[in-house]
């Protein structure tokens, strides 16, 4: 048997994160962290008891200094062996503390990651089919990829850093309060200023780094379409044209980054006068204290030193927060993706596709028959709106019947599948499988019911020939090798050197167009689906293939409802019933022979590809 295993925790991380629409950026980001509470708890701890060392050890260094200093000769030997034991401990301690916080965020930091791309890969998998007619794979790869791992940064490292000296500063601040009231409000006064200015300039910053990972999503997409199609542009020779407009890509993200870099550099420089500033004032003010006789001069090598302390520790808060910023505003596109519409336009079909399906289905006794209702259905693309795709549709076709639907190239006649599949909603109409209403039948089942094979249909390189039969489902290689048979490549399949178990090669290169059409009927045959959908199977076929095809088509219809399109008059002759689309709406239905004895539009279709001629009647 080949099982597909449903992973539970993969299944959690994406209820995680199915956040609510108005759910803001820190909030999906929190959800997603909240699974994994204790390990954060463990590192928050590790990084409070770290904090405190590296708060307290200025304090144990001046008293140590001061001991050199002010104490006299006979005391200095055991009162600096003292001193210094207490700087040693604090000191190992705090080393042991830090390396523990850094393992354990870190640790956290790759979980986030891996929980962010499952939740979004299962986001992007349930988006409806309409997304996807705007969306580039290359530019989605780009957000699974460096935008995520932004985000794991902004929890190993950035948010790790703040936290740690934001409480650093705490405990400096405080215990230069108890020191000098004064002196500790300067420190303050001096700390909000420069806190006040880096805020503002994180909060720019944000702003270039979204559009820089923009800018890297959409060059990230022109390479992959160039590189996707690299057939086609050696074919035309257009190696130059595609290399200019990735590098014209680039260099729109160069320039981001180059704004980015700048300000960095100035806000380094204020940073760093403004430091200077502070430190200056502190001796200023502290130096007439002392001369005052308000200050004893030992405290001020405390001060100096926390100065010194409270300024890095907040320079660094507000350069990680910079980062922060920086990387919630690159993730931001993540966050929109992970929070949007995961399905169709109508309610009810909310409900059926979020529950994704779990790839774990037995091979169904079909018990429906493939009897399908089509009423008045209008449809216009989500993307073209403006053109009126299917207009009042309306066609009932009998179980097991084999219906043949022909019309001119663009009239809609793959849209009808789609709409059956579900892949999108009609805007008005109705669609009945065996007269149940297609948004009541559960998903699952709607899987089980309509199997499709689509034009060049697409097969899985990374897995074996078996399991892009079995795909999805949990089949026995007795039901495998018995669609083979049905869909006529068995014989082919048994010929390869691995036979069942050949792993095909991206996208199935290895196999011929029919030999890979075949194997996607099989695919469809094994489910043992009520209805099954064909889109052009043979068009882009010789002579001999598409006889094979038709022959496993003329067996697969014994059982089940097939409707295919086709070009080719010579199929659509055999088929039970033909429909002709034209505007939208079935324009001629019936079979080979009426339709003929019609002269209307399928009279015309077949004149005009001057095939009329050679064609017999069916009784003849
Ligand atoms: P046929 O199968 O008869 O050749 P289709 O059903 O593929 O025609 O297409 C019908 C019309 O819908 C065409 O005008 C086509 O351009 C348009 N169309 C098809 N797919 C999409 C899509 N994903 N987004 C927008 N328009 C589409």
């Amino acid at each position: 048997q080949l099982a597909f295993p449903a992973h539970a925790e993969h299944r959690g991380a994406v209820a995680a994160a199915r956040a609510p629409r108005t759910a803001s950026d820190w909030r999906v980001l929190l959800s997603l962290c909240i699974g994994d509470w204790p390990l954060l708890l463990a590192a928050l701890l590790a990084l409070t008891l770290a904090a405190t060392g590296d708060a307290l050890i200025p304090q144990l260094q001046s008293e140590a200094l001061n001991v050199l200093l002010y104490t006299e000769a006979v005391a200095m030997r055991p009162r600096l062996l003292v001193s210094l034991a207490k700087l040693a401990s604090v000191g190992v301690l705090t080393a042991l503390f830090t390396g523990v916080r850094g393992f354990l965020f870190w640790l956290s930091g790759a979980r986030l990651v891996k929980r962010l791309r499952v939740a979004l890969f299962a986001s992007l998998l349930a988006k409806p089919q309409s997304f996807y007619d705007t969306r580039g794979t290359g530019e989605l790869g780009s957000r699974l990829n460096a935008d995520c791992i932004k985000l794991s940064d902004v929890l190993s490292l950035n948010v790790n850093i703040v936290l740690r000296q934001i409480m650093q500063s705490v405990v400096g601040i405080t215990i230069v309060a108890r020191l000098n009231r004064q002196l500790a409000l300067i420190v303050l006064t001096g700390v909000s200023v420069r806190g006040a200015l880096n805020y503002a300039y994180a909060a720019f910053n944000k702003r270039v780094a979204k559009a820089q990972q923009a800018a890297l999503a959409e060059s990230a997409a022109v390479a992959d379409q160039s590189l996707s199609l690299v057939q086609v542009v050696r074919a035309h020779g257009t190696q130059e044209y595609e290399q200019e407009r990735y590098e014209s890509q680039l260099s729109r993200l160069l320039s981001l980054q180059t704004t980015q870099g700048a300000l960095y550099g100035v806000s380094r420089v204020v940073n760093g006068a403004l430091n200077t500033f502070l430190l200056c004032g502190v001796m200023a003010y502290g130096g007439a204290l002392v001369v005052a006789g308000i200050l004893p001069a030992k405290m001020m090598t405390s001060f100096v030193f926390y100065t010194e302390f409270i300024g890095s520790a907040s320079f660094d808060v507000a350069d990680q927060w910079r980062s922060i910023q920086e990387a919630m505003g690159a993730a931001s596109e993540v966050f929109a993706l992970l929070r949007a519409e995961t399905t169709t336009s109508r309610p009810n079909a909310t409900t059926a596709f979020a529950a994704s399906t779990t790839p774990e289905q037995e091979v169904a006794k079909s018990s429906k028959r493939g009897q399908l209702e089509i009423d008045q259905v209008r449809f216009a693309y989500p993307s073209r709106s403006s053109e009126q795709v299917l207009d009042g549709l309306s066609v009932s076709i009998p179980a097991g019947s084999s219906v043949a639907v022909v019309g001119s190239s663009g009239g809609g006649k793959s849209t009808i599948f789609k709409l059956v599949l579900r892949f999108y909603e009609p805007t008005a109409g109705s669609i009945r499988l065996d007269g149940e209403e297609l948004e009541t039948i559960p998903e699952t089942e709607l899987r089980r019911l309509v199997a499709w094979v689509p034009q060049e249909p697409p097969l899985f390189g990374n897995v074996t020939i078996a399991e892009n039969i079995a795909y999805g489902l949990n089949a026995s290689m007795e039901q495998i090798v018995a669609a083979a048979r049905e869909a006529n490549c068995h014989k082919f399949i048994s010929a390869l050197p691995h036979g069942y178990q050949t792993r095909l090669g991206a996208s199935g290169a290895s196999l011929s167009g029919g030999q890979k059409q075949r194997v996607a009927i099989a695919r469809a045959l094994v489910r043992n689906p009520s209805l099954l959908l064909l889109d052009e199977a043979t068009s882009a076929l010789d002579t001999e293939s598409a006889r094979e095809i038709e022959s496993a088509l003329r067996r697969a219809s014994i059982q089940r409802t097939v409707m295919f399109t086709t070009h080719k008059v010579d199929q659509a002759r055999k088929a039970d019933l033909i429909l002709v689309i034209a505007n939208g709406v079935v324009a001629e239905q019936g079979s080979h022979d009426e339709l003929r004895a019609r002269r209307g539009l399928y009279f015309d279709l077949l004149s005009r590809e001057n095939a009329f001629e050679g064609v017999p009647s069916t009784q003849e």
